[in-house]
């Protein structure tokens, strides 16, 4: 097929982390990621077909056919936005570059969810998109780190971009200091925090949160709610 994706899943759920916890999304799940994280929890592997209200489809589809999937199953009105996830939507850029004129035209709100690391991607499609959730990489233990000077570029984002940050009992705090610092430079005032796999840590949250008032930057703590309620 000329222009497809694989998609692992499309569903109705809450919104779980970060600056728009709470809010009712439709979840376009992409198959397929660019990296790949030691603690990723998430399947993201292709298959041939993928469930969508507990309907099967065929994979890979085209634009045209994603949106009709979407018109069969959604009232987009009843929605705050589309939630692109993945896996990494953005390895989709050229699905998406047809895809997102298709479905924006319908007047529904765009979110993606993204790791940050595809660049140049992000600029190519951000035109249709409302909230970019950047997801920052931010040592080794997630077997990639995001670059400072790359992330700089999305300055001129800043009014549709927020950062966060998974933290663990391990974190750099040299690190983090640094890429605060960074962030800071840049313009950012806030800056969303949670566990990896909601394993709290009250001591290393407080050594975030100062570094966080140090900088200016307020420092938001949110567990994955979708987790601690057993949702998707
Ligand atoms: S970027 Fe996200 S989906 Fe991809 S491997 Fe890392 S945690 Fe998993």
């Amino acid at each position: 097929m000329k222009n497809s994706a694989y998609i692992k899943e499309i569903f109705s759920s809450i919104q779980g982390e970060g600056k728009y916890v709470g809010v009712r999304q439709i979840f376009i799940r992409f198959a397929g990621c660019n990296v790949n994280c030691k603690n990723c929890d998430t399947d993201y592997i292709a298959k041939s077909y993928f469930y969508c209200n507990n309907k099967r489809y065929k994979n890979p589809l085209s634009p045209s056919e994603l949106e009709k999937i979407i018109d069969e199953n959604f009232k987009l009105n009843m929605y705050h936005s589309i939630a692109l996830t993945g896996g990494e939507p953005l390895i989709h850029k050229d699905f998406l570059k047809e895809f997102l004129p298709l479905i924006k035209s319908k007047g529904v709100k765009i979110f993606l969810e993204t790791s940050g690391i595809l660049l140049d991607e992000i600029f190519e499609v951000e035109q249709y998109i409302d909230i970019i959730s950047v997801d920052l990489k931010i040592y080794e233990s997630f077997g990639v780190e995001c670059d400072l000077k790359e992330i700089g570029k999305l300055v001129s984002l800043l009014d549709k971009v927020y950062f966060k940050i998974v933290i663990s009992e391990n974190i750099d705090l040299e690190k983090m200091d640094k890429i605060l610092n960074y962030i800071k430079e840049m313009g950012v005032k806030e800056l969303y925090l949670h566990f990896i796999n909601n394993k709290f840590n009250l001591r290393i949250l407080d050594k975030i949160l100062d570094l966080c008032y140090c900088y200016n930057i307020m420092g938001y703590f949110i567990p994955q709610i979708h987790k601690l309620v057993g949702i998707k």
